[in-house]
This record gives structure tokens, C-alpha cells and sequence, in this order.
């Protein structure tokens, strides 16, 4: 039977790129599927990268709120926060013994993070230093426990953004091997669902990388929460070109395709059909204020629906989905247990 998973992290408020790269589909899927659903705020990824306790507390009930005002549905979806249901880490573990460290150094996240780190060298003492930079093992191993969310649900789908194709790759990888090793049949292997258009929504500021959470510039992003103004100045000091006319081509006019990209996906029309409205237009100023308005009335709902729920509420929904995660994950993992020999 289907069974669907996926995660976000609470690093910060989700953005257009989080919303059309993987919430959009989240919430379809309550429609269009009979899966079993389960979605979560994954904070035991969060703190791979350094983080502010209270900021991560509230982010994740920020988070949780955003979900719901988006138009998850917990009488269809098992909401939970991934640290509360502790067999995520356990059958990370297990899969730690299996999986070679090679396929972990291999992947391009990591490589990229390595890239930017400054201080990767083995310090012999616990320096300031060693405590708040350089790359930790948390960091190296995040696909393998991202394969323990996924595999310990049985999950046979999972809608992520074209960004993590890579490491759902190594979650089946992982599930092979782990099946090969212990003579079973265990573990499905999951596939992506990936939305079929716009799979990856770039960086206002440097349209050459994605929209990120964790990018330190608020300009680069479109978050779920920014007021209409905050979106108008956003989208106004937005990286595009000099080029005269509006064309879609991503390689040559990244800022732009993005724009365009942005504009299709929220109008739900194809590329070719936004380009036709501007084939008379010289200047991007028209293309940006559309995309403002497009992007400030898809906002409204989903902004005044946050406004409604309360804390109380989001609470009470992320501890019923903890304990039905829980009864599923705990069964998973003790047949997972029996195969290795470790009951
Ligand atoms: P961080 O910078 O902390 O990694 P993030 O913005 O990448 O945050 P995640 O929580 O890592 O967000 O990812 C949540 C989901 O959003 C994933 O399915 C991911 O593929 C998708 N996603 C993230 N960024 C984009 C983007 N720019 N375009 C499309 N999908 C995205
Ligand atoms: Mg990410």
C-alpha cells in the first residue's frame, strides 16, 4: 500500500521556493491519493547546522502553524516533530552500520558545505573554535538519518524538491543494502515525487543558487510570512538583467527565468503562456510587478488562516501526530531489530 513521507526543516520560515517545490504538492496529495500520509518538521536536522535554542523552539511551532495555514490537514496527515518519536535516531544508527562512508562524502551538499568551510582541520584540543565552526559528523550523516524518516514509515513516495533527488537516491541505496545484508524484504524502495514544472525556485539575490531558509539574506527570499510591501521591495531589488524584452532562458537570464517560473507555477499556466503576455514589454518593471501581485494574492490566504490558529491548537495537533508516528515507527523498527539478530 502507498505510503507517503516527507520533511522540512525548521532552519527559519518556509519560502515560495519550500511552498512551490514541495508544500504546493504536500497538500494535493491529501487529495488526489489514499496514501497513508506523514509529515515532518525535522528539527533533528535542524541542529546540524548551529542554532539558537529559543529561535529553534519557536521556529518550530512557527513552522508547524505555516504547515497547517498552507492546508495540511491533520485528520489526513500525521503532522509531528521528528525528535518527538525517538526511532528515527535508533534506525539511524542501524543504518550507520551499514551504509559505507564513501556514498556520504560523495554527496553534493556535503561537498558543497565543505567548499565554504574554513576550518576543516582535526584540532586536537576543544578550542571555541572546535564548538562553533567547522563541519561536524551531524552534517556528514544528515542523508542517512533523512533514510531512517523515510524507510522507518515504509514510505514507498516521498514529494521532495529537485535539490534532494540525490539523497532520496541514497535512502534507496540504503534500503537495498540493508535488505541484501539481512535476507529480507523489508524496506520498499521510496520514490520521489518531484512537482512536475518549477522544481527549483532560485535565490533572489544570486538566482544561480536556490531560495534557502538558511541563506542569511532576507532579500533572497520570498518567505510565506513578508507583508505585500516586503514582497514589492523584494521583488523589485531582485537580480535580473539589462537585456531588453522578456525571454525565458534560465542559462543566460537566470534572474528572469526565475521570475517567470515564480509567475507560471502560482497562476498554475505554462512558461510559454506567461511569456506570450509579455512579448510587447521592453523592461522587466512590468514582469516584476505582476509577479509582485501574483505572488502578494497567493500569500493573502494562507497568511490570514497563520493569523487564525493558535498555539494551543498547533501543540494539541503536533502531539496526536507524535503518538500515531510513534505506534507505527516503534512496530517498524522492531521488525528491523528481529532481522538484524538484536531481538
Ligand atoms: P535550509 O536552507 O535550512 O536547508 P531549505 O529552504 O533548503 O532550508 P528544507 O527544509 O531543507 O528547506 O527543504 C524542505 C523542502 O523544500 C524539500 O522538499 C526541498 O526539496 C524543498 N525546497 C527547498 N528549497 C527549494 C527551492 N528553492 N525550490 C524548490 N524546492 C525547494
Ligand atoms: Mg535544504
Amino acid at each position: 500500500s502507498k505510503v507517503i513521507f516527507s520533511g522540512i526543516q525548521p532552519t527559519g520560515t518556509p519560502h515560495l521556493g519550500n511552498y512551490l517545490g514541495a508544500l504546493y504538492n504536500w497538500v494535493q496529495l491529501q487529495k488526489s491519493t489514499d496514501a497513508t500520509i506523514y509529515y515532518s518538521i525535522v528539527d533533528l536536522h535542524a541542529i546540524t547546522m548551529p542554532q539558537n535554542p529559543a529561535t529553534l523552539r519557536q521556529a518550530k511551532i512557527d513552522m508547524a502553524k505555516s504547515l497547517l495555514a498552507c492546508g495540511i490537514d491533520p485528520k489526513r496527515s500525521v503532522l509531528f516533530e521528528q525528535s518527538k518519536v525517538k526511532e528515527h535516531a535508533e534506525l539511524q544508527w542501524i543504518f550507520n552500520c551499514i551504509t559505507p562512508v564513501g556514498w556520504l562524502s560523495r554527496m553534493t551538499q556535503w561537498k558543497s558545505k565543505l567548499g565554504t568551510n574554513t576550518s576543516s582541520t582535526h584540532s586536537q584540543s576543544l578550542s571555541d573554535e572546535t564548538l562553533t565552526t567547522g563541519l561536524k559528523m551531524g552534517l556528514l550523516d544528515y542523508p542517512v538519518l533523512q533514510a531512517a524518516d523515510i524507510l522507518l514509515y515504509k514510505a514507498t513516495h516521498v514529494p521532495v524538491g529537485e535539490d534532494q533527488l540525490q539523497h532520496l537516491e541514497l535512502t534507496r541505496d540504503v534500503a537495498t543494502l540493508f535488505n541484501k545484508t539481512f535476507k529480507t524484504r523489508l524496506f520498499p524502495l521510496p520514490e520521489a515525487i518531484v512537482p512536475p514544472a518549477t522544481k527549483r525556485i532560485m535565490s533572489l539575490r544570486q538566482p544561480g543558487s536556490k531560495m534557502s531558509k538558511s541563506d542569511p539574506s532576507d532579500q533572497s527570499r520570498i518567505n510565506l510570512t513578508d507583508s505585500p510591501d516586503e514582497v514589492q521591495s523584494k521583488i523589485a531589488r531582485a537580480q535580473t538583467d539589462g537585456i531588453r524584452g522578456i525571454t525565458f532562458d534560465p542559462v543566460n537570464r537566470p534572474g528572469v527565468a526565475n521570475l517567470l517560473s515564480i509567475q507560471a507555477e502560482l497562476e498554475g499556466r505554462t512558461i510559454e503562456q506567461v511569456v506570450e503576455d509579455f512579448k510587447s514589454v521592453q523592461s522587466n518593471k512590468e514582469l516584476k510587478d505582476r509577479v509582485t501581485e501574483v505572488i502578494v494574492e497567493a500569500l493573502k490566504p494562507i497568511q490570514a488562516e497563520m493569523r487564525r490558529l493558535d498555539a494551543g491548537y498547533v501543540q494539541q495537533v503536533l502531539n496526536d501526530g507524535a503518538d500515531k508516528a510513534r505506534s507505527v515507527a516503534s512496530e517498524n523498527l522492531h521488525s528491523c531489530f528481529k532481522a538484524i539478530g538484536l531481538v
